[in-house]
């Protein structure tokens, strides 16, 4: 190694994701903060989806309002089940409540407008979609801290930028690059956890990366902060060689390219988002 240039050297770091059924009641999610202190990565990323079904739940909220049809019972019911997991997972959950409040406050206002205009435009639509992240991630972010964990809670829709094409979500590398200087300068915590599936736009509007997209803002952080490995948990054995629905004898896979990760991802398998590889390829993550 280069002695000369060792104040460039980051401190190893590694890039965790967890998805919606790792994160779908207070006792999953308690497993996952287990994990992730068990890492000793002297830097670590964790990227979080919305607890199970809340991205499904935010989408028919979004459009019983637009249809002009009823909403609040079921607001109400995504409230409650926050309520709950913060009330079992947390030893002080106080301020978590009021959170969640203060969250579901701000999806009424929007679902309110939205029924009225019955014509949302996309940002209102997005921050309504978007809304379980943000609220997933404050629940684990929590409980780690209240374990002693060294986290700071990163909202991505502070950091990242992306632009919409046809091809997809397209990040602006160098403007999310500038934004995460400044966002490290106000956290000095070695670990941040961070929500999956947001961003916001060119025009600094909340937006998300497209359904299942949560995959992608773990491989695009894990670039950002220069990790050196990605880890994306899942609750099935692995990737498997066939979809097991068509194909029943399909094996779990020891270990794939990229290529053939991609080629996957492409087809439709849904255990990886198709643009997660990009990034991934790009710093040669494994
Ligand atoms: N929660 C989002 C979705 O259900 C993103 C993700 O889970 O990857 O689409
Ligand atoms: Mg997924």
């Amino acid at each position: 190694m280069d002695s000369s240039q060792p104040a460039l050297l980051l401190p190893p770091c590694r890039a965790h994701k967890f998805g919606g059924s790792s994160l779908a009641d207070a006792e999953r999610i308690r497993h996952v903060a287990g994990l992730l202190l068990a890492d000793d990565a002297p830097r670590q990323l964790a990227v979080s989806s919305a607890m199970h079904g809340t991205t499904n739940a935010l989408v028919a909220l979004a459009d019983a309002a637009t249809a002009g049809g009823e909403w609040r019972n079921a607001l109400d019911a995504l409230r409650q089940r926050h309520r709950d997991t913060a009330r079992a997972l947390l030893e002080h959950p106080d301020a978590m409540l009021s959170q969640v409040d203060a969250l579901c406050g701000e999806l009424a206002e929007l679902l309110q407008a939205t029924s009225l205009l019955r014509q949302p435009g996309r940002t209102a639509l997005e921050r309504i979609h978007g809304m379980g992240e943000v609220l997933s991630t404050a629940l684990l972010h929590a409980h780690l801290v209240e374990r002693g964990g060294d986290y700071a809670l990163l909202d991505a829709r502070e950091v990242l930028v992306v632009r919409h094409t046809d091809l997809g979500a397209v990040v602006d590398w160098e403007q999310s690059a500038r934004n995460l200087v400044d966002w490290r300068a106000r956290h000095p915590q070695t670990r941040a956890n961070i929500t999956g599936f947001v961003a916001r736009d060119e025009h600094g509007l909340p937006t998300t990366l497209g359904r299942n997209g949560s995959d992608y803002s773990a491989a695009i952080f894990a670039s950002l902060f220069e990790a050196d490995e990605l880890h994306i948990w899942s609750d099935v054995d692995g990737v498997l060689s066939a979809d097991p629905r068509v194909v029943p004898e399909a094996v779990p896979l020891a270990a794939m390219s990229y290529r053939e990760a991609c080629e996957l991802a492409y087809f439709g398998a849904k255990v990886i988002h198709p643009q997660t590889m990009t990034p991934a390829i790009a710093r040669g993550l494994p």
